[in-house]
């Protein structure tokens, strides 16, 4: 190939990516914030505390999810149900629980962890603060509503997109069956307040679903 030619066919690609670029066709990326990518289902975004569907909080306070933090970040104190108005199921609830995200490194042990399904992440990851303290978040925001509502820190947060938050349980779902095939398609995952019984992960051998030109699912 001549000199001239390799100029032209560089040249060539150099236009069909301008023209792409201003007529939007074939481009990968997305006008975030305005437009979101859908993310994987197993996504480590901002944790929840859930509850059961009866309102009940799942959290019983044995602080498993903070021994098993690599980063030291999860302090919970547990105490004594009251014997005529209970918290949670059982003899114990979750009395004080935070999570200092600034340390957090979203690995999901805490999850992985947790018996009893009640700290899950979420697909939310906006989560800048302008202060520290900001960034420790409390069971106040991190406890969803007994409707099953989530919490933000902010409630007029314009950049946080609260339809993520809502997307508590998907690590747990994943991650349910043991990653033993026998499992799949079973649920083993108790309800959760607002959503009810999720219904099982489709399975590594089920067909990924049909993706645009973006990566997001059809
Ligand atoms: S995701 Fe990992 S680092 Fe973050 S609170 Fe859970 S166990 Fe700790
Ligand atoms: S979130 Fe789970 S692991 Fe952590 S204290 Fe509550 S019940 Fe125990």
């Amino acid at each position: 190939m001549g000199p001239v030619e390799a100029f032209v066919k560089g040249m060539a690609v150099t236009a069909r990516q301008f023209f792409a670029t201003i007529t939007g066709k074939g481009l990968v990326t997305t006008s975030y914030p305005q437009e979101m990518r859908q993310k994987p289902q197993r996504f480590h975004g901002r944790h929840v505390l859930n509850r059961y569907e009866d309102g009940m909080e799942k959290c019983i306070g044995c602080e498993l999810c903070a021994g098993a933090c690599p980063a030291r970040c999860i302090y919970v104190r547990g105490a004594d149900n009251p014997p005529d108005d209970p918290v949670s199921p059982g003899e114990r609830f979750g009395f004080v629980y935070e999570i200092n995200m600034l340390r957090c490194i979203f690995c999901g042990l805490c999850v992985e962890a947790c018996p009893t399904e009640a700290i899950t992440h979420t697909q939310l990851f906006e989560m800048s603060t302008t202060n520290r303290s900001d960034a420790i978040y409390t069971k106040e925001e991190l406890l969803v509503d007994p409707d099953g509502t989530p919490n933000h820190m902010f409630d007029s947060d314009r950049f946080a997109n609260f339809e993520e938050l809502a997307h508590a349980d998907g690590w747990m779902r994943a991650t349910a069956p043991q990653g033993r095939a026998a499992y799949q398609g079973q649920v083993a995952w108790s309800g959760s307040a607002g959503v009810g019984v999720r219904p099982p992960e489709a399975g590594q051998s089920e067909e990924d679903p049909p993706t645009d030109e973006t990566g997001a699912e059809d």
